[in-house]
């Protein structure tokens, strides 16, 4: 009974037997090969080729990867960008200080001079891309079938090499199918891209982490900024004198509206997916990996959210760090329950068993019992590097931040000598300035009294630091007695200290530092770190690699009909397409797929850090100034649809069947969230905001109707 159940999920999740929820992300020069008579069946009114083309302007033209992970979407022909107000924010609080409060107030610039510029941050178009897989795979694939990664690189290097000559594009190649393909992507990238508007938070983060990875929802997710040109449209670092660039082609934003069955499609650059993982794989994440990484963020976050509310200056200072540990901890969380819900270990074993049926005889045969050794050797460095990861990166900054001194006494006598010594110090000088800006001692050192305990007591003692160990040991396992040791005597927590460091530093100071109580602490972390963790863990990963290549390829060899084989998302540009539907999210219950101003009000709590709102949003709303975004009585908020996306989709152009703008993607369910590694199209959904919103708050609400004139409108 059990076993027929589950072979109807795996059936349910392969063949897509709902007509409506289409898994994948799709290649766009495949599209029309691959999915455009689908598309058309479920609505879509224009063609793969208005999509993707290289011989003619196509609407891929207005997609860019926007910073270092998220897409964004032209809105005008003077190089108007759109993307998640989460992901300008780290530019937006860097803006921000107590005197200019756009995390809280918002800013809209009233011309292009008060445009602010943003330091590192680019955006990146597609200019073309090619399946390069011969030309790269020539003469690299060995006789036993193993890859020579010399030849595969020096391959690449050439297609690279010549995809760009005479151009200033840039290029890179990227593996598909763990490499069993190859895709060259030749791409220009824009420097100077400027803040033009972002709501304030009570918008932009409307129902925070409450609300964060779930439905029904209503937040504002989105701000506004501009990529600026050389005088030839070119793409140059920051000048005042460059200009707003000239796309090839912006989207019309369209307001008639959305209804519930509309074909919908999400056209970005979604980071990372893992659908083809074996059970060992799954299970590793989901039973081990997923519960270290909550583990440790949960208890980071407890101190960070506590300071935060305590304090405007916290708030500020802490904005984006506590997002980015936040976002993922929640993820994680819904991961593991999708996966628990869907069974799917099981789901995994089931086709673990057709493939063994099928592959028997063959080269293939050994290679799922393989998994098991190969895992249960990865498992080892896996948790080590997970614990490592998580106490660096989302416990205290001063080991972070110490380690950059370590490197720096490395290399102090090699600086010295070739006269590079004051460049260096004048550097850790500025380091510190945009460091302390965001730093409070009293929260991070409560971070540490959190987080360090779990990381000495969970870790492996043989891939532990040692020195840390003895510490611990020399204060009784008094933790936070060693942590305000720490605090009271390092240099690294405070500014001043570092400062005068540095200001005054000589042969003999600088041979000082060494015995500062963080340094040692940094340069044992991550020492041990180097030694006894990640090489073995690229190694040990790397054969698990190596195994899914051929893994990859004898499942699309062997069971070529049990599922429609889409490449795992690799930050390369994709489509996905789908339906604006419901979903249940459990037994009883049924979701609308769509959310309304009104579901703001409900929600509103004054004063609250999450559900709160200021006075002119309240009255517009009790006013029922909608204008003509209104939809009925009320202005609509979000929509959901099952589109396939993931992080990275962050900031998409959601579209309508004539490619014109209706949303921006910005979040999935919470019941979504294992769609990474699982993908249900019962309850897979993705969360836009709706564009008559986006609209609505730079318009009515913010009153930069200039904004709004710069875009085409389709009513
Ligand atoms: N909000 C998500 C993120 O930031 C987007 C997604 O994963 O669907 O990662």
């Amino acid at each position: 009974m059990r076993i027929r159940l589950l072979l109807t999920l795996v059936g349910a999740l392969f063949f897509n037997f709902t007509l409506h929820a289409v898994e994948g992300m799709w290649l766009p020069l495949l599209l029309k090969e691959l999915n455009e008579k689908e598309m058309k069946a479920m609505g879509m009114r224009i063609s793969a080729d208005d999509l993707y083309a290289i011989n003619q302007t196509s609407l891929k033209d207005a997609v860019f990867i926007f910073g270092g992970g998220c897409t964004s979407e032209m809105i005008s022909d003077q190089g108007l960008i759109l993307t998640n107000h989460h992901c300008g924010y780290g530019q937006i609080q860097s803006h921000s200080s107590l005197q200019n409060d756009y995390l809280k107030y918002g800013f809209w610039a009233k011309t292009k001079e008060d445009e602010l510029p943003n330091k590192g941050l680019t955006a990146t178009r597609i200019v073309r891309m090619e399946n390069v897989t011969e030309m790269v795979l020539d003469g690299a694939i060995r006789q036993d079938g193993s890859v020579n990664q010399q030849v595969l690189d020096a391959n690449i290097k050439r297609v690279v090499a010549q995809s760009v000559s005479g151009t200033h594009y840039e290029a890179s190649v990227k593996p598909f199918y763990y490499g069993n393909e190859y895709y060259l992507f030749v791409t220009e990238t824009f420097k100077d891209v400027r803040l033009v508007g972002t709501p304030p938070s009570f918008i932009g983060k409307f129902g925070g982490d409450t609300d964060n990875w779930m439905w029904p929802r209503h937040t504002g997710d989105f701000a506004l900024f501009r990529i600026y040109a050389d005088a030839n449209n070119k793409p140059a670092e920051y000048a005042s004198s460059n200009r707003p660039y000239k796309p090839l082609h912006h989207f019309p934003v369209s307001i008639k509206g959305v209804q519930e069955n509309d074909f919908t499609l999400v056209y970005g650059f979604p980071g990372r997916t893992q659908q083809y993982l074996p059970s060992p794989m799954v299970s590793l994440t989901m039973n081990d990996l997923n519960p270290i990484r909550i583990k440790i963020r949960s208890k980071a976050l407890q101190v960070i959210d506590e300071a935060m509310a305590s304090a405007d200056e916290l708030r500020i200072k802490y904005a984006a760090k506590q997002s980015r540990i936040s976002n993922a901890y929640k993820k994680w969380i819904g991961e593991n329950r999708g996966l628990k819900k869907l069974d799917a270990l099981t789901v995994k074993k089931l086709i673990e068993d057709q493939f063994s049926q099928k592959v028997k005889g063959s080269s293939y045969e050994p290679l799922l019992s393989q998994f098991d050794e190969w895992v249960a050797t990865f498992r080892y460095y896996a948790l080590a590097n997970d614990y490592y990861n998580e106490l660096i990166f989302s416990g205290p900054e001063i080991i972070r931040y110490a380690y950059n001194y370590v490197k720096f006494m490395k290399n102090y006598d090699d600086l010295k000598a070739k006269g590079e010594l004051d460049k260096t110090i004048e550097s850790l000088r500025t380091g510190a300035e945009g460091y302390f800006k965001n730093y409070d001692m009293i929260t991070d050192k409560k971070i540490m009294m959190a987080v360090l305990p779990l990381f000495i007591e969970g870790i492996d003692k043989s891939m532990g630091p040692d020195y840390m160990f003895d510490e611990i040991i020399r204060f009784k396992n008094n933790y936070d007695a060693f942590v305000n040791n720490l605090f009271s005597i390092s240099i690294f927590s405070s500014k001043e200290k570092v400062l005068s460091f540095l200001n005054t530093i000589n042969d003999k100071s600088a041979l000082k530092i060494k015995s500062d109580p963080a340094y040692r602490m940094a340069e044992s972390i991550y020492t041990s770190y180097f030694n006894k963790v990640s090489d073995k863990y690229d190694e040990t990963n790397q054969r698990i690699q190596n195994g899914m290549f051929h893994y990859m390829k004898a499942l699309r060899q062997f069971l070529p009909d049990i599922r429609k084989y889409y490449p795992d998302a690799n930050s390369t540009l994709r489509v996905s397409y789908g339906r604006v539907e419901g979903y249940s999210p459990q037994d009883g219950t049924w979701y609308h797929w769509q959310t309304t101003i009104d579901g703001i009000m409900a929600k509103y709590v004054p004063d609250d850090t999450e559900f709160d709102l200021d006075q002119r949003y309240i009255s517009l709303y009790q006013q029922r100034q909608f204008g003509r975004y209104a939809s009925g009585q009320s202005l609509p908020v979000a929509f959901i649809a099952s589109n396939h996306t993931t992080g990275g989709n962050s900031g998409s152009p959601v579209l309508n069947a004539h490619g014109h703008l209706i949303g921006i993607n910005f979040d999935r369910t919470w019941e979504s969230t294992m769609s990474d590694i699982m993908y249900d199209p019962e309850r897979c959904r993705n969360i836009s905001c709706d564009m008559r919103y986006v609209l609505w708050v730079i318009d009515v609400y913010a009153g930069a109707s200039h904004l709004v004139n710069e875009m085409t409108i389709v009513q």
